[in-house]
């Protein structure tokens, strides 16, 4: 057996179809958010716009913030030193916790790594807590859902996105004695759409089901203090379960879920991700709580992001360039080919100091293949006129499409090209 040679063919496998990963070298530099340094190489960097980041709010950089995660460090250190059950649970974590349940107002909160071991953990547990359990999940749901779907072991059943006549005809079929759950997302983050979270709490409430849902890409950004979707909607109280993350509106890193007391007693009790790791560290949760607090407190920040993704959207329909319509923060320009995706990242990048990661397959399906752009509060009207221009020189020009389409090239070819075109 050579082992080598099928890690090579797996790889080489990626390469030919264009949807090879190769990361970039970014800082972001504190207190100048969108920008950051790009390091292409250990020689060289740029002082670029980052046009793709989670960061929606520029929470990472907010002083308030950074002083907390710094001071904090300053008194109780860096790691938590163990799991929440042998020496890692602070004040910190509790304060956090709660915070958290009042932001959903649920009963408790409980904290994990990150919102993908939340989803993975707390659906892997609820096949246990309910062995006969039937679950409905999104067909475009994130893949931490799915890894803890497959987890759960149990009977599953993929609805057609967003379409809640779907998810009634499957539960039509269902035993009504059975434990359900439906499992969606409040807005999908690829494609920038909101689910119909009335529709199928009204199917939970008639089928008695239960409902999970994913606010990841909602929380801090709609409602009035910020506490998702499901807030603006006025449903919170009609989820069963809500997962969160800490790492995007609110900057840092993390993730939970906000649920009945008792719900989340048993994951705490059950949920393998969530005992079997050490906790986060305590100035992180000092850090996180200082950004829900001014997230919470600030709808002006909330406006101000819907206000830039408006006009972003105005000035590519007004420069002619196809973006998805969509009603949320998240603007996906569509290309549609993986390679001609990729240089046209890379031209942005390396010719006009914008960085939008192309987003490929596995992420998307084949031929879906965009640039997310995710603006924020923070990104100007001179930054968003610049990202127009740049988008319509490169997206314009026939013969230099067909050029991108062909094949990958390097960075000094598309700046070449570029500038002929
Ligand atoms: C990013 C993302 C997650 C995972 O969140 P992390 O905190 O980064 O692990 C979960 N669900 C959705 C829909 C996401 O986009």
């Amino acid at each position: 057996m050579d082992y080598n040679n099928v890690f090579a063919a797996k790889i080489e496998e990626l390469q030919e179809k264009g949807n090879y990963r190769k990361f970039k070298n970014m800082s972001r530099v504190q207190g100048k958010y969108p920008r950051a340094t790009y390091r292409p190489c250990k020689y060289s960097q740029s002082e670029i716009t980052v046009w793709c980041s989670n960061d929606y709010l520029g929470m990472s950089n907010h002083p308030d913030v950074v002083r907390a995660l710094a001071e904090t460090a300053g008194q109780v250190g860096v790691g938590s030193g163990g799991t929440r059950n042998i020496s890692g649970t602070t004040n910190y974590h509790l304060l956090l916790e709660e915070e958290i349940a009042d932001l959903h107002g649920k009963e408790s909160a409980l904290l994990f790594t990150s919102a993908y071991v939340a989803n993975q953990t707390t659906l892997a547990t609820l096949g246990k807590i309910f062995p006969d359990l039937v679950i409905l999940s999104d067909e475009k749901n994130h893949a931490s859902m799915i890894h803890g779907i497959q987890d759960a072991r149990v009977e599953k059943h993929i609805f057609r996105h967003n379409d809640a006549a779907h998810v009634e005809e499957i539960l039509r079929g269902i035993d009504a004695c059975r434990p359900k759950i439906i499992v969606f997302e409040s807005v999908y983050s690829m494609d920038g759409d909101f689910a119909p979270i009335r529709e199928i709490c009204d199917l939970a409430d008639r089928y008695n089901a239960m409902t999970y849902l994913d606010e990841v890409h909602g929380v801090g950004l709609y409602g009035a203090r910020g506490g998702g979707v499901a807030e603006r909607d006025g449903l919170m109280d009609r989820i069963t379960i809500i997962n969160g993350t800490l790492a995007k509106a609110f900057g840092v890193i993390g993730g939970y879920i906000a649920a009945d007391a008792r719900i989340v007693d048993c994951i705490r009790s059950y949920g393998r991700g969530f005992i079997f790791t050490t906790s986060l560290p305590p100035a992180i949760c000092a850090a996180t709580l200082k950004s829900i607090q001014i997230v919470r407190a600030s709808p002006d920040m909330r406006a101000r992001h819907q206000e830039r993704a408006g006009a972003l959207k105005q000035k590519l329909a007004g420069a002619g360039i196809k973006y998805r319509h969509t009603p949320s923060h998240i603007v996906p320009v569509v290309i549609g080919d993986p390679i001609l995706c990729r240089n046209i990242s890379d031209a942005l990048l390396h010719v006009y100091g914008i960085y939008a990661q192309p987003i490929n397959y596995p992420t998307v399906p084949w031929g879906e293949e965009c640039l997310r752009l995710t603006p924020s509060p923070l990104h100007s009207d001179e930054e968003i006129d610049h990202l127009v221009e740049a988008l319509a020189r490169v997206l314009r020009n026939k013969a230099c499409n067909d050029l991108l389409r062909a094949a990958p090239m390097e960075s000094d070819a598309l700046a070449a090209l570029l500038e002929a075109a």
